[in-house]
Protein backbone atom coordinates (compact mmCIF):
# COMPACT_ATOMS: atom_id res chain seq x y z
CA UNK A 1 0.00 0.00 0.00
CA UNK A 2 1.58 3.40 -0.93
CA UNK A 3 2.69 5.21 2.32
CA UNK A 4 0.55 8.53 3.64
CA UNK A 5 1.63 11.70 2.41
CA UNK A 6 -0.07 14.38 4.37
CA UNK A 7 0.11 17.63 2.57
CA UNK A 8 -0.28 21.06 5.11
CA UNK A 9 -1.32 24.11 3.98
CA UNK A 10 1.99 25.81 5.74
CA UNK A 11 3.94 28.18 4.08
CA UNK A 12 6.00 28.92 6.39
CA UNK A 13 8.68 26.87 8.63
CA UNK A 14 10.19 27.15 11.68
CA UNK A 15 13.01 24.78 13.30
CA UNK A 16 13.05 23.28 16.57
CA UNK A 17 14.25 26.63 18.65
CA UNK A 18 13.13 28.63 16.47
CA UNK A 19 15.97 30.66 15.86
CA UNK A 20 14.66 31.34 11.79
CA UNK A 21 11.75 30.59 9.81
CA UNK A 22 11.73 29.48 6.07
CA UNK A 23 8.92 30.38 3.47
CA UNK A 24 8.51 26.90 1.34
CA UNK A 25 6.03 25.79 -0.94
CA UNK A 26 5.01 23.12 0.11
CA UNK A 27 5.99 20.69 3.82
CA UNK A 28 4.56 17.03 3.65
CA UNK A 29 4.76 14.10 6.03
CA UNK A 30 5.43 10.96 5.11
CA UNK A 31 3.33 7.84 6.88
CA UNK A 32 3.98 4.22 6.21
CA UNK A 33 0.97 3.10 5.16
CA UNK A 34 0.69 0.34 8.23
CA UNK A 35 2.47 2.57 10.83
CA UNK A 36 2.60 0.15 13.87
CA UNK A 37 4.17 -2.78 11.72
CA UNK A 38 7.38 -2.50 10.21
CA UNK A 39 7.28 -4.92 6.79
CA UNK A 40 9.35 -5.32 4.06
CA UNK A 41 6.73 -4.40 1.95
CA UNK A 42 5.45 -1.20 3.32
CA UNK A 43 9.32 -0.61 3.58
CA UNK A 44 9.45 -1.02 -0.34
CA UNK A 45 6.11 1.04 -1.06
CA UNK A 46 7.17 3.99 0.79
CA UNK A 47 10.50 4.21 -1.02
CA UNK A 48 8.04 4.09 -4.20
CA UNK A 49 5.86 7.11 -2.64
CA UNK A 50 9.25 9.21 -1.92
CA UNK A 51 10.69 8.69 -5.33
CA UNK A 52 7.14 10.25 -6.27
CA UNK A 53 7.79 13.14 -4.52
CA UNK A 54 11.12 13.33 -6.46
CA UNK A 55 9.49 13.54 -9.22
CA UNK A 56 6.93 15.49 -8.02
CA UNK A 57 9.86 18.18 -7.36
CA UNK A 58 11.59 17.42 -10.65
CA UNK A 59 8.12 18.71 -12.73
CA UNK A 60 7.79 21.30 -10.77
CA UNK A 61 11.17 22.81 -10.97
CA UNK A 62 11.44 22.76 -6.94
CA UNK A 63 14.13 22.02 -4.68
CA UNK A 64 13.26 18.99 -2.23
CA UNK A 65 14.92 18.21 1.33
CA UNK A 66 14.30 15.53 3.93
CA UNK A 67 13.76 17.05 7.27
CA UNK A 68 14.55 15.49 10.54
CA UNK A 69 13.64 16.58 13.59
CA UNK A 70 14.73 20.32 12.29
CA UNK A 71 17.27 20.53 15.56
CA UNK A 72 19.65 22.18 13.35
CA UNK A 73 20.31 25.18 14.34
CA UNK A 74 21.95 26.11 10.63
CA UNK A 75 19.93 26.06 7.46
CA UNK A 76 20.98 22.37 6.80
CA UNK A 77 17.20 21.53 6.48
CA UNK A 78 15.51 24.52 4.99
CA UNK A 79 14.05 24.93 1.66
CA UNK A 80 11.61 27.22 -0.24
CA UNK A 81 10.91 24.31 -2.56
CA UNK A 82 9.27 20.89 -0.90
CA UNK A 83 10.08 19.78 2.56
CA UNK A 84 9.50 16.41 3.59
CA UNK A 85 8.61 15.38 7.03
CA UNK A 86 10.49 12.15 7.15
CA UNK A 87 9.86 11.97 11.12
CA UNK A 88 6.86 9.50 11.23
CA UNK A 89 9.00 7.25 9.43
CA UNK A 90 10.24 5.00 11.98
CA UNK A 91 10.05 1.04 11.11
CA UNK A 92 13.18 -1.25 12.36
CA UNK A 93 14.60 -4.94 10.81
CA UNK A 94 16.87 -6.04 13.66
CA UNK A 95 19.39 -8.29 12.58
CA UNK A 96 19.49 -8.51 8.85
CA UNK A 97 21.25 -11.47 7.10
CA UNK A 98 24.51 -10.93 6.42
CA UNK A 99 27.26 -10.43 3.72
CA UNK A 100 29.69 -14.31 3.75
CA UNK A 101 32.95 -11.98 4.57
CA UNK A 102 31.38 -9.65 7.08
CA UNK A 103 33.72 -10.56 10.34
CA UNK A 104 30.80 -8.73 12.99
CA UNK A 105 27.80 -10.37 13.90
CA UNK A 106 24.26 -10.42 12.85
CA UNK A 107 22.98 -10.06 16.18
CA UNK A 108 24.36 -6.16 16.35
CA UNK A 109 23.03 -5.34 12.91
CA UNK A 110 19.64 -3.03 13.01
CA UNK A 111 18.14 -1.48 10.01
CA UNK A 112 15.90 1.41 10.77
CA UNK A 113 14.42 3.56 8.98
CA UNK A 114 15.83 7.50 8.32
CA UNK A 115 12.68 8.88 11.09
CA UNK A 116 13.39 6.34 13.95
CA UNK A 117 14.26 9.24 16.96
CA UNK A 118 17.86 8.37 18.40
CA UNK A 119 15.92 8.10 22.10
CA UNK A 120 13.42 5.48 20.33
CA UNK A 121 16.81 3.80 18.49
CA UNK A 122 17.89 3.37 22.75
CA UNK A 123 14.90 2.53 23.51
CA UNK A 124 13.99 -0.41 21.44
CA UNK A 125 18.32 -1.48 21.56
CA UNK A 126 17.89 -2.66 24.87
CA UNK A 127 14.33 -3.56 25.35
CA UNK A 128 14.31 -6.08 22.51
CA UNK A 129 17.87 -6.44 21.43
CA UNK A 130 19.83 -5.96 24.32
CA UNK A 131 22.18 -3.87 22.66
CA UNK A 132 23.33 0.24 22.37
CA UNK A 133 24.68 2.16 20.59
CA UNK A 134 28.63 2.94 21.01
CA UNK A 135 27.66 6.98 21.34
CA UNK A 136 24.60 9.57 20.60
CA UNK A 137 24.55 13.36 21.44
CA UNK A 138 24.00 14.62 24.62
CA UNK A 139 20.29 14.59 23.88
CA UNK A 140 18.80 12.51 21.52
CA UNK A 141 15.89 13.64 20.23
CA UNK A 142 17.26 13.91 16.68
CA UNK A 143 15.75 11.29 13.78
CA UNK A 144 18.74 8.69 13.17
CA UNK A 145 18.96 10.52 9.33
CA UNK A 146 19.12 13.84 10.55
CA UNK A 147 22.00 13.24 13.35
CA UNK A 148 24.30 11.50 10.54
CA UNK A 149 23.69 14.21 8.04
CA UNK A 150 25.19 16.81 9.70
CA UNK A 151 27.74 14.46 11.80
CA UNK A 152 26.26 14.60 15.29
CA UNK A 153 29.15 13.71 17.83
CA UNK A 154 29.12 13.02 21.85
CA UNK A 155 31.90 12.47 24.49
CA UNK A 156 33.47 9.07 24.21
CA UNK A 157 36.62 8.55 24.10
CA UNK A 158 36.79 5.30 22.04
CA UNK A 159 34.35 5.82 19.53
CA UNK A 160 34.32 8.66 16.93
CA UNK A 161 30.94 10.31 15.95
CA UNK A 162 27.38 9.03 15.55
CA UNK A 163 27.54 8.57 11.34
CA UNK A 164 30.64 6.10 12.39
CA UNK A 165 28.38 3.72 14.03
CA UNK A 166 26.53 3.33 9.95
CA UNK A 167 27.29 0.37 7.97
CA UNK A 168 25.12 1.28 5.24
CA UNK A 169 22.43 3.43 3.85
CA UNK A 170 19.34 3.34 1.54
CA UNK A 171 19.33 6.41 -0.60
CA UNK A 172 16.39 6.96 -2.56
CA UNK A 173 18.24 9.42 -5.87
CA UNK A 174 15.97 9.50 -8.49
CA UNK A 175 12.23 8.82 -9.64
CA UNK A 176 13.80 5.56 -11.57
CA UNK A 177 16.51 4.92 -8.91
CA UNK A 178 17.65 4.14 -5.23
CA UNK A 179 20.85 2.40 -3.85
CA UNK A 180 22.34 0.33 -1.27
CA UNK A 181 25.73 2.02 -0.49
CA UNK A 182 28.11 0.53 1.54
CA UNK A 183 31.82 -0.11 2.13
CA UNK A 184 33.57 -2.36 -0.15
CA UNK A 185 36.60 -2.62 2.12
CA UNK A 186 33.43 -3.53 4.90
CA UNK A 187 30.55 -5.50 2.84
CA UNK A 188 28.05 -6.00 5.24
CA UNK A 189 24.89 -6.73 4.23
CA UNK A 190 23.68 -10.20 2.01
CA UNK A 191 23.12 -9.05 -1.70
CA UNK A 192 19.31 -10.41 -0.92
CA UNK A 193 18.64 -7.44 1.35
CA UNK A 194 18.93 -4.37 -1.33
CA UNK A 195 17.66 -7.32 -3.93
CA UNK A 196 14.70 -7.81 -1.87
CA UNK A 197 13.96 -4.22 -1.48
CA UNK A 198 14.52 -2.76 -5.40
CA UNK A 199 17.99 -0.81 -5.02
CA UNK A 200 21.01 -1.18 -6.57
CA UNK A 201 23.72 -2.42 -5.07
CA UNK A 202 26.89 0.10 -4.44
CA UNK A 203 30.17 -0.91 -2.50
CA UNK A 204 32.74 1.75 -2.38
CA UNK A 205 33.95 3.27 0.11
CA UNK A 206 34.80 6.94 -1.19
CA UNK A 207 30.99 7.44 -1.92
CA UNK A 208 29.87 6.13 1.28
CA UNK A 209 32.23 8.35 3.10
CA UNK A 210 31.07 11.44 1.46
CA UNK A 211 26.97 10.32 1.33
CA UNK A 212 27.44 9.73 6.03
CA UNK A 213 27.70 13.49 6.36
CA UNK A 214 25.45 14.33 3.44
CA UNK A 215 23.94 17.66 5.14
CA UNK A 216 20.46 16.56 3.29
CA UNK A 217 21.83 16.51 -0.51
CA UNK A 218 22.45 12.99 -1.47
CA UNK A 219 18.85 12.18 -2.11
CA UNK A 220 17.08 10.92 1.12
CA UNK A 221 18.47 8.55 3.29
CA UNK A 222 15.37 6.35 3.81
CA UNK A 223 17.30 4.08 5.86
CA UNK A 224 20.53 3.45 7.66
CA UNK A 225 21.72 0.05 8.78
CA UNK A 226 23.83 0.61 12.51
CA UNK A 227 26.01 -1.55 14.21
CA UNK A 228 24.88 -1.14 17.89
CA UNK A 229 26.94 -3.14 20.76
CA UNK A 230 26.19 -5.00 23.93
CA UNK A 231 24.25 -2.91 26.19
CA UNK A 232 26.40 -1.40 28.57
CA UNK A 233 26.39 0.76 31.76
CA UNK A 234 27.90 3.75 32.43
CA UNK A 235 29.16 4.80 36.04
CA UNK A 236 28.86 7.95 36.51
CA UNK A 237 30.14 11.19 38.19
CA UNK A 238 30.14 15.36 38.22
CA UNK A 239 32.45 16.98 40.63
CA UNK A 240 33.23 20.50 40.52
CA UNK A 241 37.35 21.04 39.64
CA UNK A 242 39.70 24.06 39.82
CA UNK A 243 41.31 24.83 36.61
CA UNK A 244 44.71 23.70 37.28
CA UNK A 245 47.39 23.39 34.82
CA UNK A 246 46.54 19.19 35.35
CA UNK A 247 43.23 19.64 34.33
CA UNK A 248 43.98 21.84 31.55
CA UNK A 249 46.19 18.90 30.58
CA UNK A 250 43.51 16.78 30.78
CA UNK A 251 41.74 19.14 28.64
CA UNK A 252 44.26 20.19 25.69
CA UNK A 253 45.59 16.43 25.39
CA UNK A 254 43.73 13.79 26.99
CA UNK A 255 46.33 13.69 29.56
CA UNK A 256 44.94 12.79 32.94
CA UNK A 257 48.50 11.93 34.30
CA UNK A 258 48.26 15.57 36.62
CA UNK A 259 44.58 15.13 37.45
CA UNK A 260 42.36 13.02 39.86
CA UNK A 261 39.39 12.78 38.04
CA UNK A 262 36.19 11.35 39.87
CA UNK A 263 35.65 7.88 40.09
CA UNK A 264 37.76 4.44 40.27
CA UNK A 265 40.85 6.02 40.74
CA UNK A 266 43.80 5.07 38.02
CA UNK A 267 40.92 4.12 35.27
CA UNK A 268 40.88 6.01 31.73
CA UNK A 269 37.12 7.23 31.58
CA UNK A 270 34.80 6.73 28.31
CA UNK A 271 33.00 9.29 28.64
CA UNK A 272 35.29 12.79 28.98
CA UNK A 273 33.40 16.28 29.13
CA UNK A 274 33.95 19.78 30.73
CA UNK A 275 31.66 22.50 31.42
CA UNK A 276 32.67 25.94 31.72
CA UNK A 277 30.86 28.98 33.42
CA UNK A 278 32.98 31.71 31.75
CA UNK A 279 31.40 33.62 34.25
CA UNK A 280 31.73 32.01 37.45
CA UNK A 281 35.29 30.33 37.70
CA UNK A 282 35.75 30.66 41.24
CA UNK A 283 33.95 27.11 41.72
CA UNK A 284 35.48 25.53 38.98
CA UNK A 285 34.85 23.45 35.85
CA UNK A 286 32.14 20.89 35.42
CA UNK A 287 34.09 17.78 35.07
CA UNK A 288 31.53 14.78 34.00
CA UNK A 289 33.31 11.25 33.46
CA UNK A 290 31.29 8.24 32.55
CA UNK A 291 32.97 4.55 33.03
CA UNK A 292 31.85 1.75 30.60
CA UNK A 293 30.95 -1.80 32.30
CA UNK A 294 28.76 -4.76 31.45
CA UNK A 295 26.64 -4.41 34.40
CA UNK A 296 25.56 -1.91 36.91
CA UNK A 297 28.51 -1.80 39.56
CA UNK A 298 27.44 -2.73 42.97
CA UNK A 299 26.70 0.25 44.81
CA UNK A 300 26.21 2.22 42.34
CA UNK A 301 22.57 4.39 41.96
CA UNK A 302 20.41 4.71 38.82
CA UNK A 303 19.62 7.90 37.18
CA UNK A 304 16.57 9.68 38.91
CA UNK A 305 14.33 9.81 35.55
CA UNK A 306 11.74 13.24 36.87
CA UNK A 307 15.25 15.67 36.89
CA UNK A 308 15.50 18.57 35.03
CA UNK A 309 18.94 18.02 33.53
CA UNK A 310 20.46 14.40 33.24
CA UNK A 311 24.26 12.89 33.76
CA UNK A 312 24.84 12.89 30.47
CA UNK A 313 23.29 16.88 29.53
CA UNK A 314 25.94 19.72 28.12
CA UNK A 315 25.77 22.85 27.66
CA UNK A 316 23.04 23.54 25.48
CA UNK A 317 20.50 21.41 27.13
CA UNK A 318 21.40 23.06 30.36
CA UNK A 319 20.99 26.74 28.41
CA UNK A 320 17.62 25.25 26.91
CA UNK A 321 16.44 24.28 30.28
CA UNK A 322 17.25 27.26 32.25
CA UNK A 323 15.67 30.06 29.61
CA UNK A 324 12.57 27.81 29.65
CA UNK A 325 12.64 28.69 33.24
CA UNK A 326 12.92 32.23 33.35
CA UNK A 327 12.07 34.57 30.44
CA UNK A 328 15.25 37.08 30.54
CA UNK A 329 18.42 34.72 31.48
CA UNK A 330 20.91 37.58 32.59
CA UNK A 331 24.32 36.28 33.75
CA UNK A 332 24.10 35.64 37.50
CA UNK A 333 20.67 33.93 36.84
CA UNK A 334 22.18 31.74 34.59
CA UNK A 335 25.22 30.95 37.58
CA UNK A 336 22.83 30.17 40.41
CA UNK A 337 19.97 28.43 38.21
CA UNK A 338 23.09 26.20 36.76
CA UNK A 339 24.82 25.86 40.32
CA UNK A 340 21.00 24.90 41.94
CA UNK A 341 20.31 22.34 39.12
CA UNK A 342 23.47 21.21 37.12
CA UNK A 343 24.88 19.97 40.29
CA UNK A 344 27.87 17.47 41.44
CA UNK A 345 26.46 13.44 41.48
CA UNK A 346 28.49 10.28 42.04
CA UNK A 347 28.34 6.94 41.30
CA UNK A 348 25.21 6.79 39.27
CA UNK A 349 24.91 4.39 36.51
CA UNK A 350 22.33 3.85 33.87
CA UNK A 351 22.53 2.71 29.81
CA UNK A 352 23.66 5.31 27.42
CA UNK A 353 19.64 5.64 26.29
CA UNK A 354 19.15 6.47 30.38
CA UNK A 355 22.16 8.92 30.85
CA UNK A 356 21.67 11.09 27.34
CA UNK A 357 17.85 10.90 27.17
CA UNK A 358 15.55 12.74 24.99
CA UNK A 359 14.67 16.73 25.70
CA UNK A 360 11.12 18.01 24.51
CA UNK A 361 12.37 21.54 26.50
CA UNK A 362 12.70 24.02 23.10
CA UNK A 363 14.22 26.72 25.54
CA UNK A 364 15.64 29.81 23.41
CA UNK A 365 19.12 28.61 22.93
CA UNK A 366 21.06 28.95 20.90
CA UNK A 367 24.72 27.39 19.65
CA UNK A 368 27.77 26.54 18.04
CA UNK A 369 30.40 24.06 17.93
CA UNK A 370 33.93 24.55 16.83
CA UNK A 371 36.04 20.67 15.99
CA UNK A 372 39.75 21.55 17.20
CA UNK A 373 42.68 19.27 17.14
CA UNK A 374 44.16 18.60 20.74
CA UNK A 375 46.98 20.44 21.68
CA UNK A 376 44.97 23.74 20.13
CA UNK A 377 42.53 23.60 22.79
CA UNK A 378 43.60 25.53 26.20
CA UNK A 379 44.38 28.24 23.12
CA UNK A 380 40.90 27.91 22.12
CA UNK A 381 39.60 28.25 25.31
CA UNK A 382 41.42 30.64 26.84
CA UNK A 383 40.64 32.72 23.47
CA UNK A 384 37.21 32.36 24.32
CA UNK A 385 37.18 32.84 27.61
CA UNK A 386 39.86 36.55 27.23
CA UNK A 387 36.93 37.49 24.82
CA UNK A 388 34.35 36.96 27.46
CA UNK A 389 35.80 39.28 29.68
CA UNK A 390 35.66 41.82 27.40
CA UNK A 391 31.98 40.33 26.10
CA UNK A 392 30.34 38.60 28.51
CA UNK A 393 27.93 36.47 27.65
CA UNK A 394 25.19 34.79 29.00
CA UNK A 395 26.21 31.43 28.32
CA UNK A 396 28.86 28.17 28.31
CA UNK A 397 31.57 26.89 27.28
CA UNK A 398 31.67 22.98 27.09
CA UNK A 399 34.37 20.51 26.03
CA UNK A 400 33.59 16.96 24.15
CA UNK A 401 35.89 14.43 22.43
CA UNK A 402 35.34 12.02 19.45
CA UNK A 403 38.37 9.90 17.86
CA UNK A 404 38.56 11.22 14.23
CA UNK A 405 35.31 10.27 12.08
CA UNK A 406 35.33 8.70 8.47
CA UNK A 407 33.09 11.24 7.05
CA UNK A 408 34.71 12.42 3.99
CA UNK A 409 33.29 16.29 5.56
CA UNK A 410 33.09 15.45 9.04
CA UNK A 411 33.50 18.40 11.46
CA UNK A 412 35.02 15.71 13.51
CA UNK A 413 38.10 14.48 11.36
CA UNK A 414 40.67 16.29 13.35
CA UNK A 415 43.20 13.49 14.39
CA UNK A 416 44.10 11.80 16.94
CA UNK A 417 41.11 12.92 18.29
CA UNK A 418 38.66 16.18 18.06
CA UNK A 419 37.79 17.76 21.20
CA UNK A 420 34.47 19.67 19.96
CA UNK A 421 34.62 23.64 21.92
CA UNK A 422 30.89 24.04 22.55
CA UNK A 423 29.98 27.69 22.63
CA UNK A 424 25.89 27.35 23.68
CA UNK A 425 23.96 30.57 24.96
CA UNK A 426 20.52 32.56 25.36
CA UNK A 427 18.86 32.85 22.36
CA UNK A 428 20.15 36.24 21.88
CA UNK A 429 21.61 38.45 19.09
CA UNK A 430 24.66 38.45 22.15
CA UNK A 431 25.33 34.87 21.68
CA UNK A 432 25.76 35.24 18.03
CA UNK A 433 28.01 38.32 18.36
CA UNK A 434 29.93 36.04 21.22
CA UNK A 435 30.49 33.10 18.61
CA UNK A 436 31.59 35.36 16.02
CA UNK A 437 34.19 37.32 18.05
CA UNK A 438 35.89 33.84 19.04
CA UNK A 439 35.48 32.47 15.51
CA UNK A 440 37.34 35.74 14.21
CA UNK A 441 40.18 35.43 17.12
CA UNK A 442 40.54 31.80 16.53
CA UNK A 443 41.36 32.64 12.71
CA UNK A 444 43.48 35.31 13.50
CA UNK A 445 45.12 33.62 15.47
CA UNK A 446 45.78 30.81 13.25
CA UNK A 447 44.29 28.34 15.62
CA UNK A 448 42.64 25.50 13.31
CA UNK A 449 39.39 24.88 13.78
CA UNK A 450 35.91 23.26 11.59
CA UNK A 451 32.36 24.14 12.78
CA UNK A 452 29.05 21.95 13.67
CA UNK A 453 27.31 21.93 10.30
CA UNK A 454 23.70 21.66 12.12
CA UNK A 455 24.85 24.54 14.24
CA UNK A 456 25.59 28.26 14.18
CA UNK A 457 28.40 28.71 11.86
CA UNK A 458 29.71 31.72 9.39
CA UNK A 459 30.86 29.53 6.70
CA UNK A 460 31.18 30.23 3.07
CA UNK A 461 32.97 27.83 -0.01
CA UNK A 462 36.34 29.82 0.99
CA UNK A 463 36.37 28.95 4.21
CA UNK A 464 35.45 25.61 3.78
CA UNK A 465 37.83 24.85 1.26
CA UNK A 466 40.48 26.14 4.04
CA UNK A 467 39.03 24.21 6.80
CA UNK A 468 38.94 20.92 4.86
CA UNK A 469 41.24 20.91 1.66
CA UNK A 470 40.29 21.08 -1.28
CA UNK A 471 40.20 17.33 -1.93
CA UNK A 472 37.76 16.80 0.46
CA UNK A 473 36.03 19.46 -0.74
CA UNK A 474 35.92 18.10 -4.32
CA UNK A 475 35.88 14.10 -3.35
CA UNK A 476 31.89 14.93 -1.51
CA UNK A 477 31.03 16.59 -4.71
CA UNK A 478 32.11 14.30 -7.00
CA UNK A 479 30.42 11.50 -5.42
CA UNK A 480 27.50 13.38 -4.84
CA UNK A 481 27.60 14.09 -8.85
CA UNK A 482 27.86 9.89 -8.83
CA UNK A 483 25.07 9.67 -7.10
CA UNK A 484 22.42 12.22 -8.28
CA UNK A 485 23.71 11.86 -12.04
CA UNK A 486 21.80 14.85 -13.73
CA UNK A 487 22.22 18.50 -13.34
CA UNK A 488 18.24 18.73 -12.47
CA UNK A 489 18.89 16.10 -9.12
CA UNK A 490 21.58 17.92 -8.11
CA UNK A 491 19.58 21.35 -8.26
CA UNK A 492 16.53 19.50 -6.59
CA UNK A 493 18.97 18.42 -3.79
CA UNK A 494 20.54 21.57 -3.42
CA UNK A 495 19.36 24.34 -0.81
CA UNK A 496 20.56 28.06 0.11
CA UNK A 497 22.87 26.69 2.58
CA UNK A 498 24.17 24.22 0.61
CA UNK A 499 24.90 27.22 -2.02
CA UNK A 500 26.49 29.27 0.64
CA UNK A 501 29.04 26.56 1.77
CA UNK A 502 30.18 26.86 -2.04
CA UNK A 503 28.72 22.92 -2.20
CA UNK A 504 26.16 22.83 -4.73
C1 LIG B 1 18.82 20.34 22.06
C2 LIG B 1 19.89 20.02 21.04
C3 LIG B 1 20.93 19.20 21.42
C4 LIG B 1 21.94 18.88 20.52
N1 LIG B 1 22.97 18.11 20.93
C5 LIG B 1 23.97 17.81 20.08
C6 LIG B 1 25.07 17.01 20.49
O1 LIG B 1 25.14 16.57 21.64
N2 LIG B 1 26.04 16.74 19.59
C7 LIG B 1 25.99 17.23 18.31
O2 LIG B 1 26.89 16.95 17.53
N3 LIG B 1 24.96 17.98 17.89
C8 LIG B 1 23.96 18.28 18.74
N4 LIG B 1 22.91 19.04 18.30
C9 LIG B 1 22.81 19.35 16.87
C10 LIG B 1 21.95 18.27 16.17
O3 LIG B 1 22.33 16.97 16.57
C11 LIG B 1 22.08 18.34 14.64
O4 LIG B 1 21.73 19.60 14.20
C12 LIG B 1 21.26 17.26 13.93
O5 LIG B 1 21.55 17.31 12.55
C13 LIG B 1 19.77 17.45 14.13
O6 LIG B 1 19.09 16.30 13.68
P1 LIG B 1 17.60 16.41 13.17
O7 LIG B 1 17.00 15.06 13.09
O8 LIG B 1 16.87 17.41 13.93
O9 LIG B 1 17.85 16.90 11.68
P2 LIG B 1 17.39 18.25 10.96
O10 LIG B 1 17.90 19.40 11.72
O11 LIG B 1 15.94 18.17 10.67
O12 LIG B 1 18.20 18.11 9.60
C14 LIG B 1 19.61 18.11 9.59
C15 LIG B 1 20.08 17.70 8.20
O13 LIG B 1 19.72 16.34 7.98
C16 LIG B 1 19.05 16.22 6.73
N5 LIG B 1 18.12 15.11 6.82
C17 LIG B 1 17.22 14.84 7.81
N6 LIG B 1 16.54 13.72 7.51
C18 LIG B 1 17.02 13.25 6.33
C19 LIG B 1 16.71 12.16 5.49
N7 LIG B 1 15.78 11.27 5.81
N8 LIG B 1 17.38 12.03 4.34
C20 LIG B 1 18.35 12.91 3.99
N9 LIG B 1 18.68 13.98 4.74
C21 LIG B 1 18.02 14.15 5.88
C22 LIG B 1 18.36 17.57 6.55
O14 LIG B 1 18.04 17.82 5.20
C23 LIG B 1 19.43 18.50 7.09
O15 LIG B 1 20.38 18.76 6.07
C24 LIG B 1 21.89 19.39 19.18
C25 LIG B 1 20.82 20.22 18.80
C26 LIG B 1 19.84 20.54 19.72
C27 LIG B 1 18.71 21.43 19.31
Amino acid sequence: MPPIIHPSDQKQWQNWHETYSQKLELLVDVWNANASQSTTEGYADTTRGLQELIAKALWEGQELRALGAGWSFSRAPATSGILVNTKPLNYVFPAPRTHPSYAGSREDLLFVQCGNSVAELNHFLKAKMGKALPTSGASNGQTIAGAIATGTHGSTLDFGAMQDFVAGLHLVVSPERHIWLERASNPTINDDVPQKLGAELIRDDALFNAALVSLGSFGIVHGVLLVAEDLYYLQAYRHRMPLTEGLWRAMDQLDFSGVQLPGPAGQRPYHFQVVINPNDLEGGAYVTVMYKHAQPPPGSKPPSPGSKLTQGDSALEIVGVLTDMVSDLTIPVMSKLLERFYGEFSNVAGTPGELFTDTTTRGKALGSALGIPLGQVRRAVETAMAINREYAFPGLLALRYTLPSKATLAFTHHAPMTCVLDIDGAGSARTKTFCQKVWQQLTERQVPYTLHWGKLNDLDGARVRSMYGPERVESWRKARAALLTSPELRAAFTNDYLRTLGLA
